[in-house]
C-alpha cells in the first residue's frame, strides 16, 4: 500500500460499485471493495474483497477496520419499477439500508475518519413535483416539503440527513450524489432488480424477429439516463470539490420509455412492435436538473444516449443469448 492513497467502497459488488472501483485503481488508489457478494459480471478490480453483510456491527466491523482516505457508500437495497415501487419490499428496503447508513457512520466516528461519498437518489423528490411528463422539478432545494413517491425514496431522504447531521456535529466531511438512473454493462439484467434500460435491452434481445416487446403503461413516462463512465467523472469531481449539499448526478435529456425502446430497437436492427401492459411505473416525468452541478463542478454529460445504449444493448444481448 506505501503511501498510496486508500479507499473502502460499499456495494463493491453492485452496479455502480463494480465500475467505482476500477476507477479508483485507474485513479492510483488501493482499494477495498465490500459487499455481501462478489461482482456477478466480472472480476472485481479491488486489490482486496471481503464479503460482510454491512447492516450488522460485525460486517460493518470487518470492512472498516481502520481508516481509509475516502469511504464510498452504496450498499443498499436496489431495483427498478418492478423491486421498488410494488410496495412487496419497503420494510426490506428501508431496514437494510437504514442499518447500514447507521453502522457506517459509526464506524467513521469510531475511526475518526472524515471523508464519505452516499449515493443518494433522485427518488427523494417529491412526487407531486413530477406529475408532468416534460416539465418536473427536480432543482436540487425544491426537495422540501418532502412527499418522496416511494419508501425507498424516503429511506435515501432520511440518510441524507443523517450524515448531515454528523456533518454539523462531527468531523466528517460528505458529499451527497442524488443519482438519476445510471445505466450500462454490468448491471441487473434479468433477476427482478434491472432498472429500465437494461430491461429494454433484454426484451429487444430475447424478442423474436418482427415480435413484440412489452412496456409497463403508455410508455409515455419520461426519464433521463445517464451512462456510467459519465457518473463516475461526476462523482470524482464531487469528491474533490467543497460542495457538501446534496448534488444531481443525471442526464437532463428526457426520453419517453416509448422513445427509449424505438432506440434500443433500432440498435438491435430488429423490427419489433411496442405493447404496453399494466406494470408499476412510478412518476410520470423525471429528469436531471443539472443547473448546480454545471455551476459549481463545470460537469456535464459526454457520452450521447445511442451511444450508451449501443454499449450496453451488446453486453446485454451477450448475456441473453449465452448457451
Ligand atoms: P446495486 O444493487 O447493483 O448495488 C448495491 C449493492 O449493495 C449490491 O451489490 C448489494 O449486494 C449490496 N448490499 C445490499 N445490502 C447489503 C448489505 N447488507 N451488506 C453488504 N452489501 C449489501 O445498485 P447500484 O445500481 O450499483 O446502486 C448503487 C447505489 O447508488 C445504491 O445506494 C443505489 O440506491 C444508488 N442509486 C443508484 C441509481 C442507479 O441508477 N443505479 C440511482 C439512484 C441511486
Amino acid at each position: 500500500m506505501n503511501d498510496r492513497k486508500t479507499a473502502l467502497v460499499l456495494g463493491a459488488g453492485g452496479f455502480i460499485g463494480t465500475h467505482l472501483v476500477t476507477d479508483l485503481k485507474r485513479q492510483g488508489f488501493w482499494v477495498r471493495g465490500v459487499d455481501i457478494k462478489h461482482p456477478e459480471y466480472s472480476e472485481t478490480d479491488a486489490d482486496e474483497f471481503i464479503i460482510a453483510d454491512l447492516s450488522t456491527e460485525a460486517g460493518m466491523a470487518a470492512a472498516m477496520d481502520r481508516i481509509f482516505d475516502e469511504t464510498y457508500q452504496l450498499a443498499a437495497d436496489m431495483g427498478g419499477a418492478g423491486y421498488l415501487f410494488t410496495g412487496e419490499n419497503d420494510a426490506q428496503v428501508m431496514r437494510n439500508s437504514s442499518l447500514i447508513n447507521l453502522q457506517l457512520l459509526k464506524a467513521l466516528e469510531h475511526h475518526q475518519a472524515t471523508k464519505v461519498f452516499y449515493a443518494s437518489s433522485a427518488c427523494v423528490y417529491p412526487e407531486h413535483n413530477q406529475m408532468s411528463s416534460d416539465s418536473p422539478t427536480i432543482a436540487e432545494d425544491t426537495v422540501y416539503p418532502a412527499a418522496p413517491d416511494s419508501d425507498y425514496g424516503w429511506e435515501k431522504l432520511y440518510a441524507e440527513r443523517l450524515y448531515l447531521a454528523h456533518v454539523r456535529n462531527s468531523s466528517l466531511d460528505a458529499r451527497i450524489a442524488r443519482f438519476h438512473n445510471i445505466f450500462g454493462p454490468m448491471g441487473a439484467w434479468d433477476n427482478g432488480k434491472e432498472k429500465v434500460p437494461a430491461a429494454i435491452c433484454r426484451k429487444v434481445a430475447q424478442a423474436t424477429e418482427g415480435g413484440s416487446i412489452d412496456v409497463w403503461g403508455d410508455g409515455k413516462q419520461t426519464r433521463s439516463f445517464l451512462f456510467i463512465e459519465d457518473c463516475l467523472t461526476a462523482v470524482r469531481k464531487l469528491m474533490d470539490s467543497n460542495v457538501g449539499a446534496p448534488i444531481n448526478i443525471g442526464s437532463s435529456e428526457m426520453v419517453s420509455i416509448n422513445q427509449l425502446a424505438d432506440k434500443v430497437i433500432s440498435i438491435s436492427g430488429k423490427s419489433l412492435t411496442i405493447s404496453h401492459i399494466e406494470g408499476p411505473q412510478g412518476v410520470r416525468g423525471r429528469g436531471s436538473d443539472n443547473r448546480l452541478i454545471e455551476a459549481s463542478l463545470d460537469w456535464r454529460p459526454q457520452v450521447p444516449l445511442n451511444d450508451g445504449l449501443r454499449t450496453t444493448y451488446a453486453w446485454v444481448d451477450k448475456m441473453a443469448n449465452i448457451d
